[in-house]
Order: C-alpha cells, then sequence, then structure tokens
C-alpha cells in the first residue's frame, strides 16, 4: 500500500521499448510527502499536490480530480503526467492501463474517477532538475 518506485526508463504494460518514461510509481496508500522525498533523492521533480505534511493521497483522489501542483505552470497537471494506472474492477478484475493497453480505462479513469474501480499503483512522469 505505501511502496514507490523510482524507474528512469519505465515501459508502460504493452508499449514498445523505446517507449520509455522517466516515472515514480506508487501504491494506493502512498502521501504526497512520500514521492517528494523520492523524486528529490534521484534530482527529479514530480507535480504533485500542496496539503499541510503533504498528506494527501497521491495515487487517488487527487489524480482524479485534475491534480493541482505548484509546478503544473511549468509541467501541467497531475493527470497530463499520469503514465499508467494498475487498477482492480468493481468485478475483481486487475488490469494496467495505459496508452498501449486498455486506453479506454486509462481516460474513464482520469476523468471520471472511482466509480467502479479502485487503483492500486499510479505511475508518474518526472523532469530532471535543470
Ligand atoms: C489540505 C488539502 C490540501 C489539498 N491540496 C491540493 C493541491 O495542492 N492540489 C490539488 O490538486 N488538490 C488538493 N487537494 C484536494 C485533493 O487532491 C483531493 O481532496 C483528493 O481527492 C484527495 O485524494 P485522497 O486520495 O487523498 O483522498 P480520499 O478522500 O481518500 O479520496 C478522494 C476520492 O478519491 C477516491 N480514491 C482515493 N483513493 C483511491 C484509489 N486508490 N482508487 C480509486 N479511488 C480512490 C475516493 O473514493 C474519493 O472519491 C487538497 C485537499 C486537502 C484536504
Amino acid at each position: 500500500m505505501k511502496d514507490i518506485n523510482y524507474d528512469s526508463s519505465f515501459i508502460p504494460e504493452g508499449g514498445p521499448s523505446h517507449a520509455t518514461f522517466n516515472t515514480l510509481t506508487v501504491a494506493a496508500g502512498v502521501q504526497w510527502h512520500n514521492p517528494y522525498n523520492a523524486a528529490g533523492a534521484n534530482e527529479q521533480i514530480i507535480v504533485g499536490g500542496i496539503s499541510p505534511a503533504g498528506s494527501v493521497g497521491t495515487a487517488g483522489g487527487w489524480v482524479q480530480g485534475g491534480g493541482h501542483g505548484i509546478f503544473s505552470p511549468q509541467f501541467r497537471i497531475g493527470m497530463d503526467n499520469a503514465v499508467q494506472f494498475t487498477i482492480i474492477t468493481s468485478f475483481g478484475l486487475h488490469l494496467t492501463a495505459n496508452a498501449y493497453s486498455y486506453l479506454d480505462f486509462f481516460w474513464v479513469f482520469i476523468v471520471h474517477g472511482p466509480i467502479w474501480s479502485v487503483k492500486a499503483h499510479s505511475s508518474f512522469s518526472l523532469t530532471a532538475y535543470m
């Protein structure tokens, strides 16, 4: 529920080998203070929310609401930086949604949020420090 994984050459499931992304993948229970620390430790910037002690959840409601952050004027909002979600549908189906697999699920999740599934992991693209 709290795992975080940095991958500078992340390939979305089902994507071609040249489609690599610089990403941080977080589990559903992660709160923003953890990804900020993980991104900083790898000299990366992540677009994320601002809340007291970084308490708002990263993988769940934030990105489903668009995901505004202090870096958004430069690096856009959270949903623009979403690369992949792994989700569990209300029918118990565990699947991975991104631009290459289950694209319809990927977009529905961003646009409509938690109507019929629970997100287990979210992957966000990062930007290296200038
Ligand atoms: C103090 C504070 C500061 C904030 N600052 C910002 C900010 O800077 N930028 C910004 O964009 N927003 C900000 N918000 C709004 C925040 O992004 C939303 O409240 C968001 O919905 C919080 O998501 P959560 O997962 O932490 O909360 P929750 O209340 O747990 O969830 C919110 C919604 O997401 C759903 N959800 C949660 N986890 C999952 C999951 N794993 N899978 C599917 N659905 C899930 C829930 O069902 C619920 O509908 C702030 C909110 C607070 C309270």
